[in-house]
């Protein structure tokens, strides 16, 4: 478990004296090196790269000279086998050297060092060799980040698996004869997804050569404000001194702190699950919980989803908050509102006990499963970097502080994307802070710099989430109650029309005007396809349109329920029929 843990963060080799643990050695990512306990052993011939762990710390000593390089401290494990294991490594890892002078070389030179191949990394790493800089990136990991490999690519990969599986069940109400729908062959599914992501981690490593970036696989850590000392996964130790350096090391899960949080997983090992679980505990009630749960359950896993308040999505505006958790709970999720998991045990036969307690009457319970998630928050990845004794200021949550055009408080050292404090954790945030930095670095493009304001975010739930701008009580805040006008809209899609009531999905679109001329300051959708139709109407709102362009710009598809947004006589959507209207609400007082 140790090695699959990690393996969702680095390529891993378990090495073992004998084969004992055959559900590791058959996960195909994992590669098992099988060898004799002899003080006599070689090191094996390991390719580069290689973020190395072996179950037997009294003789790695002998296999790995070079010393091992541990990427990151052991995620937390779920058995007392595999814990004791893992202390036995951690206490081992701590006595070896963190550099091999031997093997150093002298310290590259460079004009842009990206620490971190993840999406702002090599975005930013990538315009700026296009600019002519000389760059060197480095990586931990896999190339990619979180996105490619635990995060937007193999979930949005799951989702459409999820979308599939309701359009099994969908199909009937269409007449297709199917009887059950048809299975999800877990297996099958996520070794396809797991090739798909590693061809992305090869196209990700030839960009880099097509662009001249030299890129090194290892670990960094800043020894200097202009230099980095990097513990190369092949052994060895590299130092690279830069005029200019980002951090783009963005962030990774966390566990709470509640006994047997070691039996439990995060995103990352949602990725990892072997088989799909006939049951399951999530919790968490922001948009990575949501999504994973939401996903599980359409694809037949019997899912208990804890949320400490009320409602889903709790920074979302309340209409979307209201009609996802209605249609969650419609749709057959076990939603807990107002609790908690404090306590998970091991019960044997593949099953956990979950204890949760609701908030307000202290009462426990129970329930059986056999996973559990937890998607309650993500912290930035910093601390192998060093950076606290360069003394770059922090937030109170370790986000590195950074002002409009992303520099930290240490002079030609710049952070982007989820490890800063910018307060978007998305992609394409990212790549574009990380391509404007580097236009602004080498390009002259002195007022480059990310406009934060009004960048769409989608929620692949079930239905879809699209989200831009303003809320309705933040634009109430921003602008007073008086200069507010809302226009909403509810109402069936098409697409359900011909279904039985209790099998009709929902679409709620709101959207937020202010001041005089009604300039949009917030759209928010709900329904099927929304991630699709915020790209467009994202863009038209970033422009300032205002409701009036709205009304007067479109000459609509049809039939397509989108146009709802864009017309003010919204009327003949829905199989022609009259089934939703826009409603104009007063501003409040
Ligand atoms: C489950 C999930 C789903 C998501 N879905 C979406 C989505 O649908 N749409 C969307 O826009 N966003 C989504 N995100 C968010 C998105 O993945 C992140 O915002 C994005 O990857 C951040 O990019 P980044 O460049 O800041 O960091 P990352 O992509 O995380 O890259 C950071 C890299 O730095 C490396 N690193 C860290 N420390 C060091 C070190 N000391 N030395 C060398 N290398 C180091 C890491 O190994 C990593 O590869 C999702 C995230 C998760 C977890």
């Amino acid at each position: 478990m140790l090695a699959r843990e990690w393996n969702s963060r680095a390529e891993v080799v378990l090495i073992q004296h004998t084969q004992y643990n055959s559900t590791v050695l058959k996960n195909p990512p994992v590669r098992v090196i099988v060898a004799p306990r002899s003080s006599s052993m070689r090191r094996p011939a390991l390719p580069p790269s290689l973020c190395c762990a072996t179950f037997c710390p009294s003789s790695a000593r002998a296999f790995f000279s070079p010393p091992l390089h541990f990427s990151s401290p052991p995620l937390p494990l779920r058995t007392p086998q595999a814990s004791l294991a893992a202390a036995r490594l951690t206490h081992f890892a701590s006595h070896l050297p963190t550099s091999t002078p031997a093997m150093s070389s002298p310290a590259k030179e460079c004009d842009y060092l990206v620490i971190g191949i993840g999406s702002g990394g090599i975005a930013s790493g990538r315009r700026a060799a296009k600019h002519g800089a000389k760059v060197i990136a480095v990586e931990s990991a896999r190339y990619g980040g979180t996105c490619v490999n635990v995060g937007c690519v193999p979930k949005k990969v799951t989702w459409n698996a999820a979308a599939i599986a309701e359009t099994f069940r969908d199909a009937r109400s269409y007449g297709f004869q199917l009887g059950e729908p048809p299975a999800l062959d877990w297996p099958y599914f996520k070794h396809k997804r797991d090739a798909y992501v590693k061809r992305l981690n090869g196209i990700y490593e030839n960009n880099l050569n097509k662009d001249g970036i030299e890129h090194l696989r290892g670990r960094a850590k800043f020894v200097a404000a202009d230099e980095v000392h990097i513990a190369l996964h092949d052994g060895g130790t590299q130092r690279v001194r830069a005029k200019h350096i980002l951090i783009a090391t963005g962030g990774r899960p966390k566990l709470p702190d509640i006994p047997g949080a070691d039996l439990c997983i995060t995103s990352d090992g949602f990725f990892d699950l072997e088989k799909q679980p006939k049951s399951i505990a999530t919790s968490g009630a922001g948009y990575i919980g949501v999504e994973m749960s939401g996903m599980l359950h359409a694809l037949g896993t019997k899912t208990h989803f804890f949320i400490r308040g009320h409602k889903l999505l709790r920074s979302f505006d309340p209409m979307v908050q209201d009609a996802v958790t209605k249609e969650y709970e419609r749709q057959g999720v076990h939603l807990y509102k107002g609790s908690q998991i404090t306590k998970v045990e091991d019960i044997g036969n593949g099953l956990k006990r979950v204890t949760y307690q609701e908030t307000e009457s202290k009462r426990e319970s129970t329930v059986e499963v056999e996973e559990v998630l937890f998607a309650t928050g993500r912290v930035p990845e910093i601390e192998d970097l060093a950076i606290k004794d360069l003394g770059i200021k922090l937030n109170d949550k370790n986000h590195i502080v950074t002002d409009d055009f992303q520099n930290t408080s240490i002079p030609n050292i710049y952070a982007i994307g989820d490890v800063c404090d910018r307060g978007f954790e998305l992609t394409p945030v990212a790549i574009a802070a990380g391509r404007r930095l580097s236009d602004r670095l080498f390009n002259s493009q002195t007022n480059a710099k990310l406009d934060y304001t009004n960048i769409p975010s989608v929620v692949f739930a079930h239905p879809e989430i699209g989200s831009v701008g303003l809320t309705e009580p933040e634009a109430r805040k921003q602008f007073g109650d008086q200069a507010i006008k809302i226009y909403k809209a509810e109402f069936t899609a098409m697409y359900y029309a011909r279904m039985e009531p209790e099998h009709k999905g929902p679409t709620a679109y709101k959207i937020v005007c202010a001041g005089e001329e009604e300039k949009v300051v917030g759209l928010h959708i709900l329904g099927q396809g929304s991630s699709e139709i915020l790209q467009g109407f994202g863009v038209a709102i970033k422009m300032g349109a205002t409701k009036k362009d709205f009304d007067n710009c479109v000459v609509s598809l049809n039939p397509l329920f989108c146009r709802a947004c864009a017309r003010k006589d919204l009327a003949t959507i829905a199989a022609g029929r009259r089934a939703w209207r826009l409603m104009y609400i007063a501003p409040a007082g």
